[in-house]
């Protein structure tokens, strides 16, 4: 196949990179196996590197953003920013991963004998990411492990094999050594075949539901442990004591950040009939006042979707949704000739039309009336997925009783989600499974291992 990066602007390719070859994915994973045996470093010499590889994304985050940018068309500030967080999150796991590791004490039986727990790591993680937030997804996975001591051989999508490249080449800066972590351009068979590989102990996936249902199955047919971050349709709820100002603008960067392909964007917005109409004029006000142009220019607000077929998908399943009764509320679409797409926001969706249940990953914004707490609660929860959501409400009680009811794995009161690297990340239902970041990250693919003293 090739690992093409087509620049979503200008619709050129802008790198390529070959697959690797067969005889290279041996002997990636004999160098990995080989790491993971000989474990040559200590934890406080990987928290060093964790630091060095944070600084070098603090440092060159203007490369890294104009990578981002020409591979799959963020805006260069918002590159900036993730390029930001990924230091964030490396830096985290260098100052907090060996804490999360300590033995922990435990007794048992009549004369409370002693046990205790001990973290050990398991053997090679191959990750799977994609191409939504080409740093990030990739530092959650490698952060922990490399600071864990488990190998990582990465999978990037083929579309950010520029981005994928400048992370391994900041690695080898930080002093990580080959074996623990290589980017390597595999094809589909070949993911495939290192998942079946009996030193590859752990599968991270990120990306869209049918991709993670497939490998997981590869996963479970080899008894290896995996984690699934998949898709989302999260729901904002705004209910009727909500500050208007505040929950419209968080509504509204929630959607349009990342030019609205993020998991967590909230992409279904739930309102109380009472603040209807002044949560539309306002969202319609931030919604048709978007610059769709060129992510490096300043100007831009709203950078170009990250492929064409992207776009594509995109006006089709607005247009589906139409066809089954809903209402543009806001008729945005496809603009320029690049993959722009101006915000949208479509109301009177019935439980049967298609849109209710599936993801829009781009500036598509669902409508919701409804006239109690019960019914925001429900009409939140009757999707497939169940990744993360918001609340908005003057009174914070009131809130959290109504997110205690949401069938995600986060919730924000009064805020927009977004990762956190102190705070767990998953998604129930199918959103996937298993945790990022936090303490229960690094926990993922350790083994857990209890050593029982005879008293
Ligand atoms: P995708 O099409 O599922 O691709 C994700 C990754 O899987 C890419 O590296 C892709 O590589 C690879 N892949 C696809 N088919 C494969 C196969 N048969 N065997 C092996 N690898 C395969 O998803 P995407 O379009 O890149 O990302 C968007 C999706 O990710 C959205 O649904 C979004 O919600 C989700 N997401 C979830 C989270 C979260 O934390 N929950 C975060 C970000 C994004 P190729 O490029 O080579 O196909």
């Amino acid at each position: 196949m090739s690992y093409h990066v087509i620049d979503p602007l200008t619709g050129a390719e802008y790198r390529s990179y070959p697959d690797a070859t067969d005889a290279e994915v041996d002997q990636a994973l004999a160098t990995s196996a080989q790491y993971f045996e000989e474990q040559p470093t200590t934890r406080f010499e990987r928290a060093q590197h964790l630091l060095k590889f944070a600084q070098i994304f603090d440092d060159q985050a203007d490369k890294f953003a104009e990578e981002a940018a020409h591979n799959m068309g963020k805006l260069f500030k918002e590159g900036q920013g993730e390029s930001h967080a990924a230091a964030n999150i490396t830096r985290y796991y260098a100052n907090n991963g060996a804490a999360f590791l300590t033995p922990k004490p435990y007794v048992y039986g009549p004369n409370d004998a002693h046990a205790q727990l001990e973290y050990a790591p398991t053997g090679i993680i191959m990750s799977v990411e994609p191409w939504n937030f080409p740093y990030t997804q990739v530092i959650r996975v490698l952060a922990p492990n490399y600071l864990a001591g488990n190998p990582v051989i990465l999978k990037h999508a083929s579309s950010v094999a520029g981005c994928a490249d400048l992370i391994q080449q900041a690695a080898r800066e930080a002093g990580m050594p080959v074996g623990a972590f290589q980017n390597l351009c595999l094809t589909h068979d070949q993911v495939a075949r290192v998942i079946a590989d009996p030193r590859v102990q752990g599968l991270a996936v990120t990306g869209s539901e049918p991709v993670g249902r497939q490998l997981a199955g590869l996963a479970g047919e080899n008894l290896t442990k995996s984690t699934l971050e998949l898709g989302g349709s999260d729901a904002c709820l705004i209910l009727d004591d909500a500050e208007m100002d505040n929950a419209i603008q968080e509504a509204a960067i929630s959607r349009l950040r990342n030019s609205g392909q993020t998991c967590t964007s909230a992409k279904r917005f739930i309102v109380r009939r009472e603040v209807a109409d002044e949560f539309v004029a306002g969202l319609k006000q931030i919604f048709t006042a978007q610059v769709v142009g060129d992510p490096m220019d300043p100007k831009t607000t709203l950078a170009p979707l990250a492929s064409k077929r992207g776009q594509e998908k995109l006006a089709q399943q607005v247009d589906l949704a139409v066809q089954n009764g809903a209402t543009a509320i806001v008729a945005g679409g496809p603009v320029g000739d690049a993959t722009g797409f101006m915000p949208t926001l479509l109301g009177d969706i019935t439980p049967d039309n298609p849109a209710s249940q599936e993801e829009f990953f781009g500036p598509v914004a669902q409508l919701y009336v409804v006239d109690s707490d019960d019914e925001a609660v429900q009409v939140a929860n009757a999707t497939p997925f169940g990744l993360a959501g918001a609340v908005f409400s003057a009174d914070e009680e009131r809130a959290h009783r109504v997110a205690s009811r949401m069938a995600t794995g986060q919730v924000f009161i009064n805020k927009g989600s977004t990762g956190i690297p102190e705070l767990p990340f998953g998604g129930v239902k199918n959103s996937g499974y298993g945790r990022e970041m936090s303490d229960m990250g690094i926990m993922e693919f350790m083994n857990a291992k209890i050593v029982v003293y005879p008293k």
